[in-house]
């Protein structure tokens, strides 16, 4: 699904480079569950950051669904992003003035699907994550296990082929953290999501087929559970 090749990203501090992103070569096959582990500051928003074509490595080449990615302009990186990924963030990032229901059709709107679709697509999705109740509510009305599951709702609503998690469960009780690790299985494993997590919990790497433990921008250890 996706491949980096010799992928670095630095920042030029006067006369030195300071990589946050070391000469790193990783593959991911459609159907892999992978976590990424590592002390702070070892670079693993940056590299997930990268595989989501949020943020451009400096030097190296990166294929997705058989496209050069290094080589494509930001309107082609966009569009591909629009298609085939979802991106969850550990705080969030709803959109405070919108409902629940408003949150999760904001991407359709701009993948500009009409009306009678987004309706039966949001309406779908509510109905799925068992929160159609809450339609009318907006964000600072529901706790943040239930933040959260809008949060996936919205990054699941056009279907992605990628799920990227920026530490999930990093703001959630450890209870509506496993009820969202139990989402993201299922995910993975009926509906074959591919999925990469960004997570410094041990327990909630354990859901995923692959550990790769970043040090210093570079792969220190990948384990295949
Ligand atoms: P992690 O997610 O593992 O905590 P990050 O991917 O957030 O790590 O990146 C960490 C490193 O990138 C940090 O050491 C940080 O200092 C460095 N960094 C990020 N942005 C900049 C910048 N604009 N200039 C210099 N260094 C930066
Ligand atoms: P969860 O099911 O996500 O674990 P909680 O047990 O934290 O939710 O919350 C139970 C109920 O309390 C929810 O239905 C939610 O509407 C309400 N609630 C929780 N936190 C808040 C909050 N910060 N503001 C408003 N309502 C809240």
């Amino acid at each position: 699904m996706l491949s980096l090749q010799h992928i670095s990203k630095y920042y030029q501090n006067g006369p030195n480079k300071a990589y946050v992103i070391n000469d790193l070569s990783l593959d991911i096959e459609e159907g892999e569950f992978v976590s990424i582990m590592g002390p702070s500051g070892s670079g693993k928003s940056t590299l997930l950051n990268i595989i989501g074509m949020l943020d451009a490595p400096t030097d190296g080449y990166h294929y997705f669904i058989d496209q050069p990615v290094h080589q494509l302009k930001e309107k082609q990186r966009s569009a591909l992003y629009k298609q085939y990924i979802g991106f969850v963030f550990q705080a969030y990032h709803l959109i405070d003035e919108l409902t629940v229901y408003e949150n999760i059709e904001t991407p359709l709107i701009y993948q500009d699907i009409k009306g009678s679709e987004r309706k039966a697509l949001v309406a779908d999705m509510l109905d799925r994550f068992g929160i159609v109740g809450k339609k009318d509510l907006f964000p600072s009305q529901l706790s943040g296990g239930q933040q959260q599951l809008v949060g996936v709702a919205r990054a699941l609503i056009s279907k992605p082929k990628l799920l990227l998690a920026d530490e999930p469960t990093g703001n959630l009780n450890s209870k509506q953290g496993e009820e969202i690790m139990e989402l993201f299985r299922k995910l993975n494993k009926e509906d074959g999501v591919t999925i990469v997590q960004v997570t410094h919990s041990e327990k909630n790497a354990q859901y995923g087929s692959r550990i790769i433990n970043l040090l210093d921008g570079r792969i220190e250890s990948s384990i295949t559970l």
